[in-house]
């Protein structure tokens, strides 16, 4: 552990992976990004960090932490469950007067607004090039929370390129399933910027992408979420039924259930929009407590 650095003389990532031997493991999900250019220009889509408290998930030796924090972040909390990588994060942590908060310990487990501290006039973000096998699982735990509008006000997240491109994906297209309704209808969600694999040491098999993800008022309150994942799930699971069988196994009657929410009995799942989804979840509640 070095004390003497500042945020210009902190070195290298390569240098950094060398001095502390922080091989990439499998296990971890572990992807670097060593270019700080880069990181930087992530770090920048995640929007004004100045007053933002950013939650990192996964800083590993710290790239990405170090363009949130170079871009000006008030705070990072970051949380990392491989312990080799924490004397480089306290490294960074020095280098930035304590700005950066390293929590040891596994994501999928953490009480994030617990852990940030959050202050009052700071706007809570989140950011990460997430471990690609707790990405999806994390996105869909923001994604449900129950108070909404959330705790947080962005999410800027990496996710396979072919992930990404389902969560933005519209109407009559392959992409578009549970995750594009389920994102849209709680938000809205862009590609940021793409980058490939060859960005990451070691690279992966895939490229990637950033989406940009901020939270919106629902489109109708009265919609409760178990309802909307309910006939959501129904729906995708048969996507090439049309509604009137996919939905069948819901205990309503499915034709009067689509009459109501003026959707044709021969539409399939991929030709609906979020606002057609979001209507047939607010009758399929209006019928199962008839
Ligand atoms: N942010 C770094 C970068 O951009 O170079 C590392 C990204 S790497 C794809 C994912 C990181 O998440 C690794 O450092 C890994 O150890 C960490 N990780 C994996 N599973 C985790 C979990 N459940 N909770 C917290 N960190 C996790």
């Amino acid at each position: 552990m070095q004390n003497n650095l500042s945020s210009e003389t902190l070195p290298p990532l390569r240098e950094v992976i060398r001095e502390y031997d922080l091989r990439a493991k499998k296990s971890f999900g572990q992807n670097f990004l060593l270019d700080l250019n880069l990181t930087s220009k992530i770090a920048r889509v995640a929007g004004d960090l100045t007053n933002s408290i950013v939650y990192e998930v996964g800083p590993g030796p710290g790239g990405l932490t170090r363009g949130l924090l170079s871009n000006g972040a008030h705070r990072v909390v970051a949380v990392e469950m491989d312990q080799r990588c924490l004397p480089a994060l306290t490294d960074i942590s020095n280098a930035y007067q304590s700005k950066l908060t390293v929590i040891h310990g596994d994501a999928l487990k953490i009480d994030e607004p617990a852990a940030m501290q959050l202050e009052p006039g700071f706007k809570a973000r989140i950011a990460s090039n997430l471990p690609y096998n707790v990405g999806t699982l994390l996105f869909i735990k923001w994604l449900t929370l129950d108070e909404w509008l959330p705790w947080y006000s962005s999410l800027t997240l990496m996710f396979q390129k072919e992930v990404a491109e389902r969560i933005v994906a519209k109407p009559n297209t392959k992409a578009y399933g549970r995750l594009s309704v389920l994102a849209q209808w709680r938000g809205n969600v862009r590609i940021a910027m793409n980058v490939p694999a060859a960005a990451f040491t070691p690279p992966p098999k895939v490229d990637s992408a950033i989406i940009h993800f901020e939270p919106s008022e629902p489109i109708d309150k009265s919609v409760n979420l178990k309802d909307l994942e309910l006939v959501v799930e129904k729906a995708f699971g048969q996507r090439r039924k049309m509604l009137r069988a996919s939905l069948k196994s819901l205990p309503v009657d499915t034709i009067e259930l689509l009459n109501m929410s003026n959707i044709q009995e021969t539409a399939r799942a991929e030709t609906l929009s979020v606002a057609d989804f979001v209507r047939l979840a607010k009758h399929y509640q209006l019928l199962r407590t008839a």
